[in-house]
């Protein structure tokens, strides 16, 4: 296994430091990102994607841990190899393309090359070449960047950040700013540079639909990693043993324990689910604990005593924090019994990969054939949007019903309310039936 191209380790990065609005943004937070990969944070407004990307960027320097590129610690860089980092390692694409709207075209794609000492006419040379590749002619790149549309300066930011041919390309919602045409155009450009240039991508979005791109997905929420969820669909870097991929986590501990028990299967899942700072041997501990919870022996206070009990006293060795965490977590999943029940089959399928077209067709289909309710082209895009966002965990069941009454002014489709409720509840159990990634949102959400 080759060494990580990123790795955060319980990196925190606090905002205004010492001051009355000190801010911690990222929690002691582990990543680990291989090269190659693509990976997608994926999270609510304010969660932390930025900051980490930036952090990665070499712009944020953690009030405690390590971040660590290419086997690196960059913090500790000298302010020259800091820049020779930011040169030439990693590219960056923003939201509002940052283009300088003073010069041509190509001489923003060029810029970056003159620091490097390269010769004019090969700096020419690069730039309309890489120009050229995302669909802007010599034309177009003797412009200035304003007579471009959004789609052609955004693929411009890319050609940019490629220019010092980076081994790592970040994103910051590189297409929240663009119709959803150029937008596939921009996320399909990404997928090129990650396949056939071969970069490390690190993209930035809260938008659902995009996840099927990515090699593997980070959930962030409150300044934590929540939650790794691997794409099926796509052939991963990051492998176990030579030649082995691994597709989900459940077929991946099915690999593991060809001769457990689903339920046992289960527990593992859960356990990976809640913690993923223990040993083997915690683990091991840990998972019997589970067990017990699932067979009704250990209650939550017995279940907690168990988790900070000393690991040569029996225990499991955690510390407080973290056990009231794991507690919380394990009996919140108790109580939906059913879910835990889904709850495999789900993770199994890890399916907010699933084509998500098939499931609004489907949708669609009930919608005119039984409710004999037609949709407009509007409303068809804003009943995608809000799949897109329920199929993947941004909206709980409550709120896509809102969303459906909403007017359109607000992003809804201002169905009526009996409408409303009927989609609704086909959705929840299309979501039920089909195995989407839905976790209750107390899972997912704040420490308390
Ligand atoms: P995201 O990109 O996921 O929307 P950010 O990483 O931008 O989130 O922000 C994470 C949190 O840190 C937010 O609560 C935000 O308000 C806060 N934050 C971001 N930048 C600053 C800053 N410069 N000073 C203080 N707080 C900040
Ligand atoms: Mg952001």
């Amino acid at each position: 296994m080759a060494k990580p191209a990123v790795l955060a380790d319980n990196m925190v990065i606090t905002y205004n430091k010492g001051k009355s609005n000190e801010f911690q943004a990222l929690k002691k937070i582990n990543v680990e990102i291989y090269p190659r990969e693509y990976i997608i944070l994926f999270g609510p407004s304010g969660c932390g994607k930025s900051t980490l990307l930036y952090s990665i960027l070499g712009g944020l320097v953690p009030s405690d841990g390590h971040l660590i590129v290419r086997g690196e610690d960059i913090y500790a860089y000298t302010p020259a190899e800091m820049n020779r980092y930011q040169r030439s390692t990693i590219g960056i694409v923003y939201q509002q393309f940052n283009l300088i709207s003073s010069i041509s075209v190509m001489d923003n794609v060029a810029l970056p090359r003159i620091f490097m000492g390269t010769p004019p006419s090969e700096r020419a040379e690069r730039a309309l070449g890489l120009l050229q590749r995302f669909g802007i002619n010599d034309q177009i790149a003797k412009k200035l960047p304003t007579w471009l549309s959004g789609g052609q300066q955004q693929r411009v930011a890319v050609a940019r950040a490629l220019v010092n041919d980076p081994e790592i390309l970040l994103a910051d919602e590189p297409v929240g700013n663009l119709d959803s045409i150029s937008a596939e155009h921009v996320m399909d450009s990404f997928q090129e540079i990650n396949e056939k240039d071969r970069k490390t991508v690190i993209l930035v979005t809260h938008d659902a639909k995009y996840l099927p791109y990515a090699h593997r997905v980070f959930y962030m929420r409150d300044g934590l990693l929540r939650r790794v969820v691997v794409n099926p669909e796509k052939k991963q870097i990051k492998r176990t043993k030579p030649g082995e991929t691994i597709v989900t986590e459940i077929e991946q501990l099915a690999r593991l324990y060809p001769y457990a028990e689903p339920i046992e299967l289960k527990v593992k899942s859960v356990v990976n689910y809640v913690t993923q700072t223990l040993g083997f041997s915690q683990l091991g501990r840990l998972e019997k604990l589970i067990l017990d919870v699932l067979k009704g022996f250990v209650d939550d206070a017995l279940f907690y005593d168990q988790l900070v009990r000393p690991f040569d006293k029996g225990g499991i060795g955690v510390n407080e924090t973290e056990a009231k965490d794991i507690t919380r977590r394990v009996f919140i999943l108790m109580r939906y019994s059913h879910d835990v029940q889904r709850f495999r089959e789900i993770r199994g399928q890890d399916s907010a990969f699933i084509n998500q077209s098939k499931f609004i067709d489907r949708l669609l289909e009930y919608m005119e054939k039984e409710l004999g309710v037609q949709a407009n082209a509007d409303q068809k895009k804003a009943l995608k949007e809000a799949v897109a966002e329920r199929v993947g965990g941004m909206k709980n069941g409550d709120e896509f019903l809102q969303t459906m009454m909403l007017p359109p002014s607000m992003g809804g489709i201002a169905f009526d309310r009996d409408i409303s409720n009927a989609i609704s509840r086909n959705l929840e159990k299309m979501i039920a039936q089909g195995g989407y990634i839905i976790l209750p949102n107390e899972l997912l959400g704040a420490h308390t």
